[in-house]
């Protein structure tokens, strides 16, 4: 198991590799091959930023049982439900999620993404993880009225700073038993494990490879669990997978 993560420090950006919760500078994005350098850095004196920057984010719906009632839906999908959301909606650990004007009922969504390690196409389950370079926390913050009364879920899902992704990318670990939780100022909100997911990580990626062509970078978002809840000015937003750290975000009007 490894730990990168993107940060500013004297308004430079970095990557680094995290050990002994102190953060060693390499020579490169982890995607390629690095030198891990002589400068470390602690916590403190760095400014975390998104881990990565993919070139499209795909988000899966309706991906956990528990989730289905919440917001009104039946029966299972018989296989993954995809939809878009825009990179520019992607924030960093400790940004603020700012609420749109109009947007009523903004909800968070924890979820387990799936950063992209190489280019695939019709990729079957079996070998789909073969693709994968790691994992970050990710919040599919969405607001339900939109979502409910659009007939697009673009403003939904896609407004500015809707999703947050971090603090770090881990790699070497297996997706589908990983405890994960959400925490609004403290109190949980959503409990589950990804081995609850309707459609696994292998089987989300052979399902989108059959038609879209996957890159490196690429953010895959796995659905959420349980009931998500309506966020107000303040509250502070903390989702939380194991192996993958505490993804933080205040919510601001
Ligand atoms: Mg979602």
């Amino acid at each position: 198991m490894k730990q990168y993560i993107k940060f500013s420090k004297n308004k430079k950006i970095h990557f680094g590799i995290i050990e002994n919760n102190k953060i060693h500078h390499i020579s490169s994005t982890p995607f390629k091959k690095y030198n891990v350098t002589s400068e470390v850095s602690s916590f403190s004196e760095v400014d975390i930023l998104p881990p990565v920057v993919p070139g499209k984010i795909i988000c899966i719906g309706l991906n956990y049982r528990d989730h289905l009632n919440h917001i009104g839906e039946k029966p299972e999908p018989k296989h993954p439900e995809p939809f878009l959301v825009t990179p520019s909606a992607i924030i960093a650990h400790n940004s603020p999620i700012i609420l749109p004007e109009g947007a009523s009922q903004v909800e968070e969504e924890a979820e387990l993404v799936v950063i992209m390690g190489k280019t695939c196409k019709n990729v079957s389950a079996k070998n789909a993880k073969d693709y994968i370079f790691g994992y970050t926390c990710g919040n599919d913050v969405s607001a339900r009225n939109w979502q409910k009364n659009d007939l697009q879920w673009t403003r939904a899902k896609s407004s500015d700073t809707f999703a947050p992704i971090g603090p770090y990318i881990t790699t070497g670990i297996d997706p589908d038993s990983l405890d994960i939780q959400c925490r609004v100022n403290d109190k949980i909100v959503q409990n589950s494990n990804t081995k609850h997911l309707i459609h696994s990580v292998s089987k989300i990626i052979a399902f989108i490879s059959s038609f879209m062509t996957l890159e490196e970078g690429d953010l895959i978002f796995t659905g959420t669990p349980g009931q998500p809840v309506a966020l107000h000015p303040g509250d502070k937003i903390e989702v939380e997978i194991k192996h993958l750290g505490i993804l933080t975000n205040q919510v601001e009007k």
